[in-house]
């Protein structure tokens, strides 16, 4: 049986931009100091990319 996992957050590894996920889409954190948008020209880096599975399986019953 496979189930899909979804990632809530995500940050990004080269300017730190943060976002969560609200069921339909990224939208950017945002702290008492205001939204955490990073670099705007940054190729975001997720730190989700590349270790992430999307995928997860369960054994057993
Ligand atoms: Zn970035």
């Amino acid at each position: 049986m496979v189930r899909l996992r979804t990632p809530t957050h995500r940050r990004c590894e080269r300017c730190g931009r943060r976002e969560h996920w609200n069921d339909e889409s990224w939208v950017v954190v945002r702290t008492d100091d205001g939204p955490v948008t990073g670099d705007p020209f940054c190729l975001h880096e997720w730190d989700i990319t590349g270790t992430f599975s999307p995928i997860a399986t369960t054994d057993g019953s």
